[in-house]
């Protein structure tokens, strides 16, 4: 199986692919959608996680052998999850809630994050690579922990994560300068998120023109979801929902199941868009955003335009106006191949906006819906489900969970609806707790236990040891100083 650039005729092999992270001209690597592997889905969704983790990945990276996947799939998950299945699907009122924070960092990123540095290591080997992988990463708070934890003390890594200061919670930046590992470097920096961003994407283009970091003996490559070792890890958990239905005698194999996916980046519900492409019976799959809706408005009206105001919300992740994968959607289904995908990548990044070709919307519309809401919209949500069901979300699965509920009312499905929760509601205990009517001044580690004396849950073990545990990384530098950090630490 060969992956291709969604901008031109560049090719690379699935382990060529994991190591580089994004394609030379720019594009991001995935299948064609006739090339895409089929397998017998209906066995696949009978087998636990760890089942269908190896038969996913093993049908996505053919040039690992089958004992390498497995092996890959125990390191990844064994005793890292709090749950014995990973991913449960646990019923709340009308609809599902399929978890995916019960991970080492509370957030559904831990599930790729986990199997990446894995994915990383060996692919390292197959292409013959003896240079150290640095990875680099600027982030607002979800994936610079999760990728440190992924790659804490791999072999022939080291992370460095970039967080801006003041600009990431309490909890959040706990998380991050408490993080163990020899291979481990954070450091916070003088200016907002587009700052680190900004700088780590300057030191790629400095340090990285030809891959490698020229005397160092090290090569760059990233962890975000741009990267297909991200998103392979994530169609797992629709196959494993999936399977948790039929398994609760709620639907019979063939049914379609609708799924709600709170979007950023839009590389979670791309998964779920593999997933069917692999032969899940997927119905629609809503894309769910906060008040950044330029994602809804693209799905609604065929125009993509992120010349509009930017918003901090209450489900921070998913402040975001330009989504890295819809391009690989894009990819799969406009009838001009990279050709045309480029073009509007292009008038993306000079003009701002572009607008797709109308057989490319309905074929987008025949699969996927748009909605949105707002911090009220989605405070309502996290109320509502708690005082009626018991049962409690965080920011982003609200937003979820209430575009869930306008896609039930209009459009006319009777397909289970399964809303995917991507961050436990104690990773942002504050605007739960308004949520749910109480109060959130006291200061962020007091309110973790208020959370759970009020909800009767107990604080998931790795928020809870954060107070106690030393500080490892507690530098700021300037942002002039991120490149030779970055050097100082390569060589160490
Ligand atoms: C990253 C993130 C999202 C958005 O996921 P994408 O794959 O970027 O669309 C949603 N919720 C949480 C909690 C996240 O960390």
């Amino acid at each position: 199986m060969i992956y291709r650039s969604t901008r031109s005729d560049l090719t690379a092999t699935p382990a060529e692919a994991v190591l580089a992270g994004i394609a030379p001209d720019g594009g991001l690597y995935v299948p064609e959608k006739m090339e895409f592997p089929t397998f017998c889905a209906e066995e696949t969704v009978k087998k636990d996680f760890f089942g269908i983790a190896a038969e996913v990945l093993f049908a996505l990276f053919p040039d690992f052998s089958r004992e390498e996947i497995e092996k890959i799939v125990r390191d990844a998950y064994t005793g890292k999850f709090d749950a014995e299945d990973l991913t449960p699907t646990v019923p709340v009122g009308d609809k599902y809630v399929l978890e995916l924070f019960r991970g080492p960092t509370c957030a559904f990123k831990d599930v790729a994050l986990s199997v990446l540095p894995h994915l990383m290591g060996k692919s390292r080997e197959k292409c013959q690579v003896t240079d150290e992988i640095v990875i680099l990463t600027a982030t607002s708070g979800d994936t610079g922990k999760a990728a440190l934890q992924g790659f804490q003390d791999v072999e022939g890594t080291k992370i460095l994560v970039f967080y801006p200061n003041g600009g990431v919670s309490r909890v959040q930046r706990a998380q991050m300068v408490t993080q163990r590992g020899e291979n481990t470097f954070v450091s916070a920096i003088e200016g907002n998120f587009d700052d680190a961003q900004t700088g780590v994407k300057a030191i790629f283009g400095d340090f990285a023109k030809n891959g490698t970091m020229k005397g160092t003996g090290a090569r760059l490559s990233s962890a975000n979801s741009i990267n297909i070792g991200r998103l392979a890890p994530q169609i797992v958990y629709y196959f494993k929902a999936y399977g948790d239905l039929l398994r609760q005698g709620r639907i019979t194999w063939g049914d379609k199941v609708d799924f709600v996916v709170p979007t950023g980046n839009f590389g979670d519900i791309l998964a779920g868009y593999f997933a069917l492409l692999m032969g899940l019976p997927v119905g629609k799959l809503v894309c769910a955003s906060n008040k950044n809706n330029v994602l809804c408005d693209f799905i609604r009206t065929g125009t993509y335009d992120k010349r509009r105001e930017f918003f901090k919300t209450d489900s921070p992740s998913m402040d975001i106006l330009v989504s890295s994968n819809l391009e690989r959607l894009l990819f799969l289904m406009a009838e001009g191949g990279a050709e045309e995908v480029a073009r509007y990548m292009k008038a993306l990044s000079e003009k701002g906006v572009y607008l797709v070709k109308p057989k490319l919307l309905n074929g987008i519309c025949e699969f996927f819906s748009g909605y949105c809401t707002d911090d009220e919209g989605g405070a309502d949500a996290i109320g509502r489900v708690w005082r009626e069901n018991g049962y409690l979300m965080d920011p982003h699965t609200a937003v979820a969970w209430h575009c869930a509920e306008q896609f039930q009312r209009e459009e006319e499905r009777d397909c289970p609806v399964v809303v995917l929760s991507t961050a436990s509601p104690f990773k942002f205990s504050a605007p739960v707790l308004r949520s749910i009517g109480e109060s959130a001044d006291e200061e962020e580690f007091a309110l973790l236990e208020k959370l759970s004396r009020l909800s009767g849950l107990a604080i998931p073990p790795s928020l809870a040891e954060l107070s106690s545990l030393p500080e490892r990384h507690s530098g700021v530098i300037a942002k002039s100083a991120m490149a030779d950090f970055v050097l100082e630490k390569v060589k160490a």
